[in-house]
């Protein structure tokens, strides 16, 4: 099944507030196994949520819209809703019965306008709002099904954990058990997973999908089954195939973290690290490697200079002819010696270049990058490939 998403509010389109919505709805259905190609921002005018909705309704099984549902003037998805789906606005007594409720429960006045709110497309199947006053519905067509909930964050979060995640899930043909499962990477990049994998990426049940994230990317496997056993079997059978091809880039599983996962190897193999930052003052590197007695030691280097200096090289050199890969290698190798660890990782870091390197006996793994203008997430990136180099190089090693 497809659905599509389209945010509803003039406020999305002035940049006042940031759709989260979209993201929110994304996660969420990507977990019972449907997936999302569009998703559409439109201002609050009538015809252009009905044009967005028609649209919409031509390439998807189900469109969701959040917003415009309030009782003013400017909220116009009820109106755009029966505009794309032809079906008149209806006033439902049940619903203005809700909605005086509502008022009633909270204490406060209901406005002549919230009338308005009671009106929905003719034949719409109505869904409570638990939080807040909107009524919700849904409007099922023969071009597909449109879904209508508030632009509250709070209400649609509710209103989609109630209501329409049962709803969908009922209708992806009544399999009741959606299990997923995510297999956590390192060291190897989206697009070279993607090469890998790329036939199982089309499948349909289970379905296999990439997430990256900084310096590291989940393949996600959602199986949808009549039993738990039977979803069990339909993950486990793309797993193997996955693990087959890209077992040795595969740390862990769900919600295992890269650091805890390389630190547990460590200890495992009674082995002791160290770690070498240098850069501008940040300790986001360190902060991944909090000491114990596996971290022995943490060095900060704050000038390449001082770096320079330490590793018996020309300290004035200009910062552009120097390769910080190999300047990383060696700080590694460096450490490797003074602290008496069995593994190191060194993080060298400037403007012009940053060059990474894990060392672990004669067993060593270098990168150096050139960071664009991506230098906000470049710590946290580089630090991750550190840590999934060291990773594999000590599994490798001792293996
Ligand atoms: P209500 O009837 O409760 O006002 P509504 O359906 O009319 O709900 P809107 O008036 O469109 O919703 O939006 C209400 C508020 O919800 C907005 O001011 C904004 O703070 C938030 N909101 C709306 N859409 C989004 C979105 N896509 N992402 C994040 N927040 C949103």
């Amino acid at each position: 099944m497809n659905a599509e998403i389209v945010t509803i509010g003039t406020e999305l389109l002035l940049g006042e507030i940031v759709d989260t919505n979209s993201a929110y709805i994304t996660r969420q259905l990507r977990d019972i196994g449907v997936n999302v190609y569009y998703l559409t921002t439109v201002g609050d005018n009538k015809e252009r949520i009905a044009a967005a909705i028609r649209t919409a309704l031509s390439r998807s099984d189900v469109v969701i819209t959040t917003g415009g549902l309030g009782p003013t003037v400017d909220d116009m998805t009820r109106e755009g809703v029966a505009l794309a789906t032809n079906r008149p606005l209806e006033f439902r007594p049940d619903l203005f019965e809700q909605i005086r409720e509502r008022f009633e429960q909270l204490g406060a006045p209901m406005s002549e306008n919230n009338r308005v709110q009671a009106y929905i497309p003719a034949g719409a199947i109505p869904l409570t709002n638990r939080l807040g006053t909107a009524p919700c519905f849904i409007v099922e067509t023969e071009q597909g099904t449109v879904i209508s909930l508030p632009g509250v964050p709070r209400e649609m979060k509710d209103m989609l954990a109630q209501s329409v995640i049962p709803y969908l899930r009922e209708r992806t043909g009544g399999k009741g058990i959606i299990k997923a499962r995510v297999l956590r990477t390192a060291g190897i990049g989206e697009s070279m997973i993607d090469a890998q994998i790329a036939d199982l990426e089309t499948w349909s049940n289970p379905t296999v999908g990439l997430a990256a994230h900084t310096g590291q990317t989940d393949i996600r496997i959602t199986a949808r089954a009549d039993t738990e056993a039977e979803a069990d079997a339909l993950i486990a059978q793309a797993e193997a195939i996955i693990r087959e091809r890209l077992g040795r880039y595969i740390f862990g599983t769900d919600r295992d973290q890269l650091e805890d996962v390389f630190l547990a190897l460590l200890r495992e193999r009674g082995l002791t690290l160290a770690v070498s930052y240098t850069g501008p003052a940040d300790d986001s590197f360190a902060r991944r490697f909090p000491a114990s007695d596996i971290v022995c030691a943490r060095l900060f280097t704050p000038t390449l200079s001082e770096l320079l200096t330490r590793l018996g090289l020309d300290p004035d050199s200009p910062p552009e002819t120097l390769d910080f890969g190999q300047l990383a290698r060696l700080e590694a190798r460096h450490v490797l010696q003074s602290t008496g660890a069995q593994v190191t990782i060194a993080y060298v870091t400037a403007d012009v270049g940053t060059g990474i390197a894990a060392v672990m006996g004669e067993g060593e793994r270098v990168r150096r990058y050139k960071f664009g203008g991506a230098l906000v997430e470049a710590p946290a990136w580089a630090s991750t490939w550190a840590i999934g180099m060291a990773w594999q190089l000590v599994r490798e090693q001792q293996a």
